[in-house]
């Protein structure tokens, strides 16, 4: 990629990251999924390199840098043909909320091992009747002398089966008003009367997606992460990053797709000269350079200005760079597989299967109409219609 608008040591981190990347490669990503196992080794020396947590604070083991390093971090890795999805949600997510929020003791418990792989938090706020509308959560908290006990249902949780645990969004009961209102529980996944179905996606990826059911699991008074009465504020802290990483993920799976798009399209002959000659298939390749480009540079700036600390207008930031990665890579992965004509829809080429696989950073964490309609009301200013 060309030079970038980012400070050395960023260049360096991408630089290392990328070497690490490319060692692995999509080979190992796609044997690995064959053989139905999670990246372990890739995890694993990342985490010891330091490049799982680069985002956390140094005294709990952390780089100390911010989203900004670890959107570098999965952007290589993907770059290269081996995302770490679940960059997205342990140190990205559940890391920023427990650093930001959590107590000292939950600090101490749980950050060291997020920043150095050898724990890992999935993040659970989707439920089957609540998919884009977070604010229709029904999972409730309620107290039972000093502890909680935690009731209700999640769907498309990943790496469940990795995690030793499950940042959940539920509700409590306030009790002053009876509403409920939003707040976080660290749930072990071995605890009592948690249950996970893994649910069976049309995807070749190494995470796995889980449907929870959630019977009364009794949870001790610290499992609350942050205060019982701001948990939409800790809640937005953490999805903020969570938006920045999907982009990060995103634009790594559309530099992987073009730059194996590129080198087929250098050398294909079937006429006088490569068919990257033709426009046809040339000027399409240089729009989805184009887009990842202006996508990542949303995505700098969401980052740079969450990680100065602005959550408001991160936020705009980060849902824009998060659609227009999204959009991004679905194009930049449809280039590619039709630029290899048949060999695009071939397993020795690869590629077919980014085209599910693309489609998750449209969907997810929240929808391209989801970003629209954000943009729409809070940016334009007009009126909603649900
Ligand atoms: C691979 C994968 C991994 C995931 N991992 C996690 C995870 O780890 N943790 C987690 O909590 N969740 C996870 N999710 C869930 C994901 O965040 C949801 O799928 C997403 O928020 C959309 O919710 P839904 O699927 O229920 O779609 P729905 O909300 O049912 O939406 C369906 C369609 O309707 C559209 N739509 C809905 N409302 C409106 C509206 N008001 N205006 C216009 N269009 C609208 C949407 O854009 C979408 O196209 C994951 C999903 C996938 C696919």
């Amino acid at each position: 990629m060309p030079t970038l608008i980012e400070p050395e040591e960023h260049k360096a981190l991408r630089a290392a990251v990328s070497a690490l990347g490319n060692r692995y490669g999509r080979a190992y990503l796609t044997r690995t999924v064959a053989e139905g196992k999670p990246l372990t080794e890739l995890w694993s020396e990342a985490g010891k390199l330091g490049y799982l947590g680069v985002n956390l604070p140094e005294a709990y083991g952390g780089g100390g840098g911010g989203i900004a390093e670890l959107s570098i971090v999965l952007e290589e890795l993907g770059a290269a043909g081996s995302p770490l999805l679940m960059l997205v949600v342990s140190p990205a997510i559940c890391g920023t909320v427990i650093a930001r929020f959590g107590t000292e003791e939950q600090k101490r418990t749980w950050l060291p091992g997020l920043a150095d792989g050898t724990r890992l938090m999935a993040f659970g706020i989707t439920e089957p009747d609540a998919g884009s509308n977070s604010h229709r959560i029904t999972t409730t908290a309620r107290r039972d002398g000093a502890d909680w006990l935690l009731t209700g249902r999640k769907v498309f949780i990943s790496g469940v089966d990795m995690a030793d645990a499950v940042l959940i969004v539920g509700r409590t009961e306030d009790a002053r008003t009876g509403r409920l209102k939003p707040c976080l529980f660290i749930v072990p996944t071995d605890a009592e009367g948690f249950q996970k179905r893994p649910i069976d996606m049309e995807l070749s990826a190494a995470e796995k997606q889980f449907e929870l059911v959630l019977d009364d699991v009794r949870l001790p008074a610290d499992a609350l992460v942050g205060d019982e009465d701001a948990g939409l504020l800790q809640l937005f802290a953490g999805l903020n990053p969570e938006r920045i990483m999907t982009a990060a993920f995103a634009i790594g799976m559309g530099r992987y797709a073009l730059g194996k798009a590129i080198e087929y399209a250098r050398d294909r002959t079937v006429w006088k000269a490569p068919i990257g000659a033709h426009q046809a298939i040339a000027h399409p390749l240089a729009q989805a350079h184009i887009d990842l480009e202006l996508a990542r540079l949303m995505m700098q700036k969401a980052a740079h200005l969450y990680d100065a600390g602005d959550d408001i207008g991160a936020g705009e930031a980060a849902n824009m760079a998060k659609y227009a990665a999204g959009e991004a890579c679905v194009r930049a992965v449809d280039q590619a597989v039709h630029t290899l004509g048949g060999n695009g829809l071939t397993r020795e080429f690869g590629l077919a299967s980014l085209i599910t696989a693309a489609r998750v950073a449209r969907i997810a964490p929240v929808s391209r109409e989801m970003i629209l309609n954000y943009v729409s009301h809070q940016s334009l200013g007009l009126p909603k219609s649900y």
